[in-house]
């Protein structure tokens, strides 16, 4: 059977007059999807945490390298007015969000006894709450314009648990409740929202829990990589930022448009078990 290539141009410029907003897109996961998403033409809103410097860098380079418009967000996604005047910056300069997104995350590792409330709502409000706040003010625009993406990215660890991080897997679980509900609401308007379930992933996020994980099991960190992280991951390999920017790229464009409601793993085959 013979294979044909999809012409260069239908690929790269797939998203084309579409805005994308990405929530904690100045390092890792967030910062591969919209180097992605830019790439196949759409305009991009970055958001994350981060040095100024670094960050005007990182638009100049995303503009340079793909011609698309760059706009970037400061907000604090644990603050619902932050999100609030993000999503009104983005509709004032671009006019609209066609894809959303939700990927910022914080991790906090510690037996249940001893975890400290005030990360317990960090946690949830990053990993969880604002993704309510986004998805609810941008399903109005996506439904007046009868399409919208709405991409979360959740974790294995919303399918399945891991001891000492109760504040993580509650919020990822409860994220892959939040994009059911939206895909079902959503549906009719071609709007889709799907959960994306990446198992360990080499990230600065992955770098500090090796850290967290060492102390909190009192082993060595090349003990914590084998014998803790990769230990559920049948491949033993890191997902890639890479892998991970190519799922959220198809969800993104029309030929996903019957995928909604799902949440699918990019785990090296962990929740197989
Ligand atoms: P990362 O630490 O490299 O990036 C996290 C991003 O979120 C950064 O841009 C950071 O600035 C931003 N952020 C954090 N707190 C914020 C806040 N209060 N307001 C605004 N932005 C904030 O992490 P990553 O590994 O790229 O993780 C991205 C997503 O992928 C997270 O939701 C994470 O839970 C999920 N995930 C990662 C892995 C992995 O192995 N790396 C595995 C499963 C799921």
């Amino acid at each position: 059977m013979t294979i044909h290539a999809m012409p260069e141009t239908a690929t790269h410029k797939a998203l084309s007059g579409r805005v994308a907003l990405i929530t904690g897109s100045t390092s890792g996961i967030g910062l591969g999807v919209a180097r992605a998403l830019a790439a196949a033409g759409a305009d991009v809103v970055l958001n994350g945490l981060g040095a100024g410097d670094e960050i005007a860098a990182l638009q100049a380079d995303l503009r340079a390298e793909h011609g698309v418009k760059v706009l970037y967000s400061g907000a604090d996604l644990s603050d619902a007015a932050a999100i609030e005047d993000m999503m009104a910056m983005s509709v004032a300069a671009f006019g609209r969000v066609d894809i959303l997104v939700n990927n910022a995350g914080i991790q906090f590792v510690s037996p249940l006894e001893s975890f400290p409330p005030a990360r317990w709502h960090a946690v949830l409000a990053v990993n969880l709450t604002a993704a309510f706040h986004t998805t609810r003010l941008a399903l109005p625009g996506m439904r007046e314009r009868g399409f919208g993406r709405i991409i979360n990215v959740a974790s294995a660890h919303g399918l399945v648990a891991s001891p000492f991080k109760a504040a993580y897997v509650a919020a990822k679980h409860g994220l892959i409740g939040l994009t059911k509900v939206t895909a079902l609401e959503a549906a009719e308007a071609d709007i889709t929202c799907n959960a994306i379930c990446p198992g360990y992933v080499w990230t600065p996020l992955v770098e500090r829990q090796i850290d967290d994980q060492a102390i909190a099991h009192g082993v060595p960190r090349d003990a914590v990589v084998r014998d803790i992280l990769l230990a559920q991951q049948p491949n033993k390999r890191f997902a890639t930022v890479e892998q991970l920017s190519a799922l959220a790229l198809f969800l993104a464009t029309p030929e996903a448009g019957s995928i909604t409601g799902a949440a699918l793993p990019m785990d090296g085959g962990w929740t197989a078990h």
